[in-house]
């Protein structure tokens, strides 16, 4: 399997971003990254999908996808984003099922952007989360919103220049109630994975006579990343990009927090009658398996069952943890970075059937 590194959920200027894709593309190649998910709000942007190249770098696939929700709503609850998707499917924001099978039908998958959003009445945000619980057909949840993890930093003034001018050291993980929804639905028997996002814009605000661009892409394309694993590459854009939504779709892949320290190289797999599942993938307990990780550096890490909590905890840069009962196994780790210990990776669950 080879893996990719990516981010997910990206605003250019045909929304509320401020780069455009060969720009963003650029600072992608220059972060290290081999693919982009553009999302604009509800507008696809066609014509974009492409590997592109830049002289003494590596290549980078941009992938353009779509963050919908109902713009006269108010506020604007239930942000979804639709990656793979062919057309523009923006005119089905009001109704959220409608969207969400449309969606499955194009062969794309979708999403639920920051399900848990803080509102942050200092930058004039309202919470934006997800309100619509009895919807089906998700592929699953944005368990790690960069931006959405900022505005619940910002509780006064103060807070907000200090951690707009130092994000690190307030950024720690993903929203607990995010990461409790996600458990339970799995508890619950959902197939439900997981992806990272950075909500990237690339605004700058003003400090007094100061102004700075206080969230440059190339810096959230070193934060929360989305590692895949596919089969192969094939520099075509078109089989490359359906490799990637399908990887994210099943969840094989982590969400990582790679500024601490890159998460490539990581694995999590399950072992079981001579054979290899990779996360996202079905074990039954009849094989007796065996959930083996290898960090590419020591880790502070849990293995969860979601619905019961952690099954088993440990420090160091190996695994192997023998489940004894059926149900979803997920994996989080995390490392000492900036005077605290800081989320760093969250895997996609094994269902141990
Ligand atoms: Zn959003
Ligand atoms: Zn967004």
């Amino acid at each position: 399997m080879i893996e990719l590194n990516g981010n997910l959920h990206i605003h250019t200027g045909y929304s509320d971003g401020t780069l455009y894709h060969a720009e963003i593309a650029a600072e992608a190649c220059k972060a290290g990254l081999d693919f982009l998910f553009v999302t604009d709000h509800n507008v696809l942007v066609r014509g974009v999908n492409r590997w592109f190249e830049f002289p003494g770098l590596r290549r980078v696939l941009l992938q353009a996808g779509e963050e919908i929700h109902q713009q006269d709503r108010i506020p604007q609850k239930n942000h979804l984003l639709a990656l793979g998707i062919p057309a523009d499917l923006g005119t089905l924001a009001r109704d959220p099922q409608k969207l969400l099978d449309a969606v499955n039908a194009s062969g794309g998958a979708a999403f639920l952007a920051h399900p848990f959003d803080p509102a942050a009445p200092l930058v004039h945000e309202d919470s934006l989360g997800w309100v619509s619980w009895d919807v089906r057909g998700f592929a699953g949840l944005e368990i790690w919103n960069y931006m959405s993890e900022f505005k619940s930093l910002v509780r006064n003034p103060l807070a907000m220049v200090f951690y707009a001018l130092f994000p690190s050291l307030g950024i720690s993980g993903p929203d607990p109630e995010t990461l409790a929804r996600w458990d339970r639905l799995l508890s619950e028997g959902g197939r439900v994975s997981a992806v990272g996002g950075s909500d990237a814009h690339g605004h700058s605000y003003a400090f007094g006579p100061l102004r700075k661009i206080v969230f440059p892409y190339r810096y959230l394309f070193r934060a929360v990343n989305m590692h895949v694993l596919v089969e192969e590459v094939t520099g075509a854009e078109e089989t490359d990009g359906r490799a990637i939504v399908a990887a994210l779709r099943s969840g094989r892949g982590w969400v990582a927090y790679d500024l601490p320290k890159p998460t490539n190289g990581f694995r999590f797999w399950a072992e079981g009658n001579g054979g290899r599942v990779e996360m996202g993938g079905e074990i039954p307990l009849s094989a007796a398996p065996v959930l083996r990780a290898e960090f590419p550096f020591p880790a502070r890490w849990n293995i969860i069952r979601a619905g019961t909590g952690t099954a088993a905890g440990g420090s160091g840069k190996q695994i192997a943890f023998s489940p004894s009962q059926p149900g979803a196994y997920r994996l989080e780790a995390r490392r000492s970075f900036r005077g605290r210990m800081r989320g760093w990776i969250f895997s996609n669950p094994f269902y141990v059937l």
